[in-house]
């Protein structure tokens, strides 16, 4: 079959490389005039290439379309990535967490390693040129449009990625040629991003991170989401950090206008642990000042903060705190709260949430359910992930099942 693939991006390079291994006559169409840009900033310019984890563990991972994915992911997963890499040359390592980066610490070993394999299976990779339009006919894809002319095609593998990082070449454009031929897109909104708060006080601790920490976000006093104990950041006007960034893939669909983040700063001891241990540093502190006891539980630039909240004078004894207080100093460490203003935009978003409907797209192939011969793969779709390389996967997951069900047909 005569195949074009748009968007030299993880997943289109990946398709473009397995539809040229099964015999399949291919063009790969890139805006940019090299593939892999966004690639190349991935992982702080690591990549976090998958990780190393399959199956339900994998999935748990998947904040949207965790069932779509189960088929992809069965038939190309993390360890099939790897084995993919090494057999391109590029020696991975496993860190932290499953994630797994090229030993090099490169991402541009990995776009090299796409460049270089597309060579080899003597891909038509066409950069520097925007596609503009998917063409249909009586229910099926035919072709595209480049430079106003009609390019036919036996099929077509829209491979556009989101719109965050829109620098980096995804602007959107599947979202459109999709919406036009039928299919519907669930509202793009960024993921993976940081929160901007309305709570003044907390301005003045930017760049100041936490670690073994925990957030929760609440509506209405309905707990959407808690993290797991982690490590934040505060940034300007907001927080951020990992486990701010993965809150945020849970609340980026829902209407935030009444929402409060609460933090946790001891999230090992309940309030009643914590109770206990301030009645101890107290006691062990003398006729010392409240800043020194909460210097004991605090960041140095935190005690002024909760104290202004728990309406006490750092320069006050400590030892003459009443049960009020100490009340609302565990509970102002347990349930420290931040009301939300918005969230991070997609100039910032590591991914999109939203997209192509996973329902008019079949998970065994990615093929429309609406449009013979037209796939979607990667970010276009309505399917995101948690950090830790799992994007990546989701791309690459994708990328095989298009390309296998072609080998299937041709
Ligand atoms: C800062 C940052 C860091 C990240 N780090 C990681 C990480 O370490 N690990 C991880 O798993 N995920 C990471 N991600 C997410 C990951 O990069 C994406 O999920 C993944 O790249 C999506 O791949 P894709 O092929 O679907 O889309 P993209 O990589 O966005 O590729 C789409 C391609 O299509 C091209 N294109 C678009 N429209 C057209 C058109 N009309 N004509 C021709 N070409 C077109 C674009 O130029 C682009 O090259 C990160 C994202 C960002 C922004």
């Amino acid at each position: 079959m005569n195949v074009c693939v748009i968007g030299g991006g993880a997943s289109g390079s990946l398709c473009a490389i397995k539809l040229a291994d099964y015999g399949h006559k291919v063009t790969l169409y890139e805006k940019n005039e090299k593939i892999g840009k966004k690639l190349y900033i991935t992982g702080k310019g690591r990549c976090n290439l998958t990780n190393a984890t399959t199956g339900n563990e994998f999935l748990s991972h998947v904040v949207n379309g965790s069932k779509f994915m189960m088929s992809a992911e069965t038939r190309f997963n993390s360890t099939d990535t790897m084995e993919l890499f090494k057999s391109f040359g590029v020696p991975l390592k496993v860190e932290r967490g499953n994630r797994v980066f090229p030993q090099s610490d490169k991402s541009s070993d990995i776009i090299a390693a796409l460049t270089n394999a597309l060579k080899m299976k003597k891909v038509k990779v066409v950069l520097g040129t925007t596609v503009q339009d998917i063409v249909t006919e009586e229910g099926k894809a035919v072709g595209v449009v480049v430079n106003n002319k009609v390019e036919n095609y036996d099929a077509v593998v829209v491979a556009t990625g989101g719109k965050s990082y829109a620098a980096t070449g995804s602007t959107g454009d599947g979202y459109v040629w999709a919406q036009k031929t039928g299919h519907t897109i669930v509202e793009p909104v960024p993921s993976l991003v940081g929160i901007f708060v309305k709570d003044k006080d907390i301005f003045a601790l930017e760049g100041l991170s936490l670690k073994n920490v925990t957030v929760s976000a609440v509506i209405d006093g309905k707990t959407i989401y808690k993290s797991p104990v982690g490590e934040m950041l505060f940034i300007d006007g907001g927080i951020s950090g990992p486990i701010v960034i993965s809150m945020s893939a849970y609340i980026n669909r829902i209407d935030i206008s009444n929402a409060k983040v609460y933090i946790d700063f001891k999230p090992a001891l309940s309030s009643e642990q914590l109770h206990q241990r301030i009645n101890r540093e107290i006691a062990g502190l003398g006729a010392k000042q409240i800043s020194s006891l909460l210097e004991t539980l605090l960041p140095k630039s935190l005690c002024g903060i909760v104290a202004n909240r728990i309406g006490v004078l750092m320069e006050d004894k400590a030892n003459q705190m009443s049960a009020t207080q100490r009340d609302n100093l565990v509970n102002t460490l347990k349930h420290f709260d931040l009301s939300i203003d918005h969230l991070e935009g997609f100039e910032r978003a590591v991914i999109t949430s939203g997209g192509v409907s996973t329902k008019q797209v079949s998970p065994r192939n990615m093929q429309s359910k609406l449009i013979k011969n037209l796939y979607f793969i990667g970010e276009v779709l309505d399917i995101d992930a948690l950090t830790g390389g799992f994007n990546l996967q989701l791309a690459f997951s994708t990328a095989v099942a298009c390309a296998s069900d072609l080998k299937e047909n041709n």
